[in-house]
């Protein structure tokens, strides 16, 4: 970690320069990721490779810098997140999402159940688990898995993304906690679906194979408010883009979402696969680093997030 309120002197307009910044970016987060660890509480993600490591932006101009594992395909995990909220903001709305989820960061790790149990019988945010099943439960009664799959096709502008069937099956096998959630949701009267067909759909979802491009364009159609730059086609209102965008700023990087937010500052989510996207003010980006810091976050995607924000100046509060 490090921080400076020394601005930077650097010519952003120079293409030279832009992509020297990506390039050291890059190189930060292959040093980092020597210190992290692959997930294993899924079986199936600790054969990754902790070494991986590639990162990706896309401009809102059309400029595309690509470094390193952009290519290779991994599982979303909880990048998934995004897009459960996403499609349940369209098809469900405002007010029927929020009347089932709230809006307030937790400070506790992605899969707690501590506040869930003793503070609250609204999961505190769709961004971790709880939040994020309830999400799932009530997206069961409007969509289908494929539904979802398509919707998050076109999110990330790849229609190469495919449901990874040996994470889906390591996370069904495994998903204990996850189960403990729902029926815990379901114990309290709150969930919104039929637990075991919204615990599927909730872990296909996180089992999406993407790769570091399929974040970048997601973060630019996220900076998009919700616009496909290439074809025009607006996947979902704008105005719920304000709401994404400030529960991945707040809430999106686990019980790290504060720091990151300081010294990053811009809106984040991130998988325990390994991913992170960001959605700065004029570009997406996309990092694969499946070696994870302590709190679950990609720890070259951050250090290389740390860099390009400093150096291009896109904490949103700059
Ligand atoms: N499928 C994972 C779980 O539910 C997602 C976790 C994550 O990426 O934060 O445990």
């Amino acid at each position: 970690m490090y921080f400076t309120y020394e601005q930077p002197k650097i010519d952003l307009s120079d293409e030279k320069e832009r992509k020297r910044i990506v390039d050291e970016a890059y190189a930060n987060g292959v040093e980092a990721a020597k210190s992290g660890k692959v997930a294993d509480y899924i079986p199936e993600l600790a054969k990754a490779n902790p070494d991986d490591f590639g990162i990706c932006i896309k401009t809102r101009a059309g400029e595309t810098i690509a470094i390193g594992e952009t290519q290779k395909r991994f599982s979303i995990q909880s990048i998934s997140k995004v897009i459960n909220l996403a499609a349940s903001l369209k098809y469900l709305g405002f007010r029927e999402t929020f009347s089932h989820v709230m809006l307030e960061p937790s400070g506790d790790a992605f899969n707690s159940i501590l506040k869930l149990d003793t503070v609250s019988d609204l999961p505190f945010n769709p961004m971790i688990n709880a939040g994020a099943i309830q999400v799932m439960s009530m997206l069961t009664n409007v969509l289908s898995f494929d539904e979802l799959l398509s919707f998050a096709k076109a999110f990330c502008m790849d229609d190469g993304i495919y449901l990874n069937e040996e994470v889906y099956n390591s996370e069904s096998l495994t998903g204990d906690r996850n189960r403990a959630i729902v029926y815990l949701l379901k114990s309290k009267g709150v969930l919104q679906g039929e637990p075991e067909k919204t615990l599927d759909m909730y872990f296909k979802m996180c089992s999406l194979n993407v790769n570091a491009e399929s974040l970048a364009n997601l973060g630019l159609i996220l900076t998009n408010r919700g616009q496909n730059p290439l074809t025009g086609k607006h996947l979902i209102h704008p105005g719920y883009i304000r709401t994404i965008r400030s529960l991945m700023f707040t809430c999106g990087m686990y019980d790290e979402s504060g720091e990151y937010g300081v010294l990053v500052g811009i809106p984040s989510k991130s998988g325990v696969g390994g991913g992170i996207v960001a959605s700065a003010a004029e570009m997406g980006v996309g990092t694969f680093g499946p070696a994870l810091n302590k709190k679950g976050n990609s720890i070259g995607g951050i250090a290389a997030l740390e860099h390009l924000s400093h150096l291009m100046r896109l904490n949103m509060f700059s």
